[in-house]
């Protein structure tokens, strides 16, 4: 499933299987039931992600304002729970709607459902490939007040501040851009799928012995108990893989880490999906060996953006695939891949009057 394709590493062997791109659209507002001053906005999942966020902050209504300047769709943001400065889509999320490719019928679930946490839901573990989604319904506040959990948002207001949602909208986007973490045409740091790794949650145990190793006590933010109800804290993965030897502007051929964020594993120019993974190992292996974590635990299995340029159709000769789907824009390659489900099996169905094809790979 293709979304807008900001978190994707592509095989250099291309994908032997048919691509599907979301290009359902979209988007309705009304009264939440029962929920005074609440809207529900309900989304197709082809809707580009920032323009909703931004329509929603232009008709003043509060819960997803820090999550804005984030590429991609909104049918990928139930996918990872998609999350920056403070919120995350879980706590706007009213229910989601998806097509069940196991049983060919259409489910919705509610938020509880979903199996939202941190970078995860039941779409991207348990169920994963199972769900195509097609919409999202999201229940915002109207006149409500923004989110200032984020330290970096304090600062900019300071205490008794009270900033619109517009402004804030503007310091997420302003301390995006200071990280390379958004798109800006030209800026070779915005080359990357957002963070690449994950802050791992560790019990005490865990601080103890790497303090023990780094001869200084890790930062760490309060994680909320685990299983055992035992506390957790959750561990800054950039301090982690700068302390493993990784600095900002790091580079390994033409894979690199971007110059203002540890955590963005950058594409210098022409790199492949095997030179970024080559990367990503390295600097797991790294920690693993320095403070003895296992990989896995923490980082990031759910992969990132680097390009398309090897997405190809089944049956299509993988190189030759390549070259030709690049030239395409995303309606051109979605046209493309209606005609080649027609050709394999022609099996489709109709969603709010707008085909959406699925066949089996
Ligand atoms: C510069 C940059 C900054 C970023 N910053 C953040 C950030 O702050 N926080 C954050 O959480 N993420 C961030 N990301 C990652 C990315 O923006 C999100 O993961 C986004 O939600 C991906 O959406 P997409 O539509 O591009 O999905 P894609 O990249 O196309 O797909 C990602 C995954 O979701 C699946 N998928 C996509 N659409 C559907 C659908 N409709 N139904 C079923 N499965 C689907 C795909 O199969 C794939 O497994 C960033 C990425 C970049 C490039």
């Amino acid at each position: 499933m293709l979304g807008g394709g900001s978190n994707l590493l592509v095989s250099d062997k291309g994908f032997d299987g048919l691509v599907l791109h979301v290009a359902l659209r979209g988007i309705s507002v009304s009264d939440a039931p029962g929920g005074a001053a609440q809207k529900i906005y309900r989304v197709a999942a082809g809707e580009d992600w920032d323009g909703f966020v931004e329509r929603t902050v232009e008709e003043n209504c509060a819960g997803l304002e820090c999550l804005a300047g984030i590429p991609g769709t909104v049918g990928g943001t139930p996918v990872q729970n998609v999350g920056a400065y403070g919120q995350e889509v879980a706590s706007a999320i009213e229910r989601v709607r998806a097509f069940d490719l196991a049983e060919r019928t259409f489910v919705e679930f509610s938020a509880a459902e979903c199996g939202f946490a941190y970078r995860r839901s039941r779409f991207n573990s348990t169920d994963r490939d199972r769900y195509v989604v097609t919409r999202v319904d999201y229940r915002l506040t109207e006149c409500g007040a923004p989110t200032l959990r984020y330290a970096d948002l304090q600062r900019a207001f300071g205490s008794d501040a009270q900033p619109s949602l517009a402004e804030v909208v503007a310091v997420v986007r302003r301390v995006r851009q200071t990280k390379g973490m958004l798109l800006v045409e030209g800026d070779p740091d915005c080359r990357s799928a957002g963070s690449f790794f994950k802050n791992p949650v560790v019990d005490d145990e865990q601080v103890r012995q790497i303090a023990e190793k780094s001869g200084t006590e890790p930062p760490r933010f309060p994680a909320g108990p685990g299983a055992d109800n035992q506390r957790r804290v959750k561990l800054p993965a950039a301090w982690l893989i700068e302390q493993a030897g990784f600095a900002k502007g790091y580079a390994l051929g033409a894979a690199g880490i971007s110059s203002r964020h540890t955590l963005a594993l950058i594409n210098r120019g022409g790199a492949t999906a095997g030179e970024m993974l080559t990367l990503a190992t390295l600097i797991t292996q790294a920690v693993e060996e320095r403070f003895g974590i296992a990989r896995g635990d923490e980082f990031n299995e759910e992969l990132n953006r680097i390009s398309f340029h090897n997405v190809c159709a089944r049956g299509v000769e993988l190189d030759a695939a390549a070259r030709e789907y690049r030239t395409f824009s995303a309606v051109e390659l979605n046209e493309r891949v209606l005609a080649e489900v027609d050709s394999f099996c022609g099996s489709h169905f109709q969603d709010d009057a707008t085909l959406l094809v699925i066949a089996a790979k």
